[in-house]
């Protein structure tokens, strides 16, 4: 089975698809990596849907990725003593580290001492995705005095965002060093860190998943922008969390760092996701306002590995038809003239490195020879992801003979990951290749192939063979 499109999709489970009918229609549909959103739901509701999703791995023979999506230093104001409160422009409000003490008008406690510690006079708070905004007046190590700058009604433990400072936290809470190890014993492919601030937060992770699972960094913090090249170089992968970036920073400013992302992205060739409302209106109803459906148009244009849903099929009314939706809009872009151009004209040189440089002769190969596909015999995953920065107009058919490196690869532009034997020399690599382009359906007999391939095989990291072969 195989898809017919070059950019993936990444869908949120949640109670919409409760069952193995409900993921197995998403997956039909056009998902490649199912996201366990860990801010929401309990072990064993993940549990289950992992195990389904591995059932249905094996039903279909085609490698799925799941990605445990860890909620990480989320911050949350305590609760109200009489419900709701409204807080009006103009009057100050107070926060403090009194959790035992419920808010009222006047104050609530935010019982996240890290923040006080942080926060400097004139810094703003925004809270509930930041529909209310506070500017700090005074502040000391236990409490604040802040302006109501927006007003609004406020309840109980909305989220709190703090843009303008670099909060003393660890990436990682408590929770999600419990999440973590929880998800790691299901054998995720991919773990998201929420938050992240800088480089270090994912080499933490990194040093805890021990490549068990690659990790994502996810970008919504001005102090990750700032940081950009760093915390891209750091990790596996990266996602645009346009959701929280869009609290933390001024709306107007996201389409633009979103293509910053996704070009530095496509140039250290990492995979990116880009995130958050792409298909928002769908959770009401059936079809989705062109504005979104020009969104997902522009981030395909981009070239970004994969678009995502959250609510829309976690726990929206038409978790199905988004996901339809989504692949149709990916199709259609990609047939598109333009398209193709567009790809080109944001293709950034070959960095100086021999897989690097054999992704962009394979490129050129598969272009004037106008093969069928290509393929990359890889064992981590690295020499596929190198084929897929070029962005090459053929199919990448990754062949591994690693199970984890072929749901890993679900995530990856253009990669259609296939699981294989061990190889012992060229000779019995390339039979396997032409064969698998064949049996694949993406070959005919005659058609031309491109292959890339490390020697000795089996040594990660040794991209350093290209060969041209004939589909018998
Ligand atoms: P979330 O992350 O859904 O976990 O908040 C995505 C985002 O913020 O866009
Ligand atoms: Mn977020």
């Amino acid at each position: 089975m195989h898809r017919n499109r070059k950019a993936k999709i990444v869908a949120t489970l949640g109670p919409a698809t409760p069952d193995r009918a409900g993921i197995e229609a998403l997956f039909k549909a056009g998902v490649d990596v199912f996201r366990l959103n860990f801010s929401h739901g309990s072990h064993a509701d993940h549990q289950e849907r992992a195990r389904i999703i591995r059932e249905l791995e094996r039903d279909s023979g085609r490698p799925i990725g799941i990605l445990l999506d860890l909620q990480g230093p989320k911050l949350r104001i305590a609760t109200f003593a009489d419900g709701p409160v409204r807080l009006e422009a103009g009057q100050t409000f107070d926060l403090d580290l009194r959790r035992e003490q419920p808010g009222d008008a006047k104050r609530v406690a935010l019982p996240h001492p890290e923040i006080f510690a942080a926060l400097v006079v004139g810094a703003e708070l925004l809270l509930d995705d930041g529909r209310i905004r506070l500017r700090v007046e005074r502040c000391d190590d236990t409490s604040a005095t802040t302006r109501v700058i927006t007003g609004g009604p406020l309840s109980d433990r909305k989220g709190v965002n703090v843009p303008d400072v670099v909060l003393p936290l660890s990436a990682l809470t408590e929770k999600d060093r419990a999440d973590l190890a929880f998800g790691l014993k299901l054998d995720v492919d991919w773990v998201a860190l929420s938050f992240v601030q800088r480089a270090e937060d994912i080499e933490e992770v990194k040093s805890i998943v021990a490549g068990r699972a690659g990790v994502i960094a996810k970008l919504e913090k001005p102090a990750a922008i700032a940081d950009l090249d760093a915390i891209v170089a750091a990790a596996d992968a990266i996602m645009v969390a346009r959701g929280d970036l869009g609290v933390e920073m001024p709306a107007e400013q996201v389409p633009s760092i979103q293509k910053r992302i996704v070009k530095q992205c496509r140039r250290t060739g990492r995979p990116v996701i880009v995130a958050t409302q792409m298909l928002d209106s769908m959770v009401a109803a059936p079809v989705p306002t062109r504005a979104e459906a020009s969104d997902v148009a522009t981030a395909i244009y981009d070239g970004a590995d994969a678009v995502m849903l959250s609510a829309e099929s976690a726990s929206g009314n038409y978790p199905v038809e988004a996901v339809c939706i989504m692949d149709r809009i990916i199709c259609q872009t990609e047939s598109d003239p333009y398209y193709q151009e567009a790809i080109e004209s944001a293709r950034t040189p070959p960095e100086r490195t021999a897989t690097d440089a054999i992704g962009c002769a394979m490129r050129n190969i598969t272009q004037v020879l106008a093969a069928a596909a290509t393929v990359a015999y890889t064992t981590t995953g690295h020499s596929a992801l190198h084929m897929a920065r070029e962005r090459p107009l053929a199919p990448i058919i990754g062949m591994t003979p690693r199970l984890a490196t072929a749901r890993r690869l679900a995530l990856v532009w253009g990669v259609h990951a296939l699981l294989i034997h061990d190889v012992a020399d060229v000779g019995e690599m390339t039979d396997y290749a032409c064969r698998a382009a064949l049996n694949q359906g993406f070959a005919e007999a005659g058609a031309t192939i491109v292959i890339s391939a490390g020697l000795p095989f089996g040594t990660p990291g040794t991209t350093n063979l290209l060969r041209v072969a004939t589909v018998g």
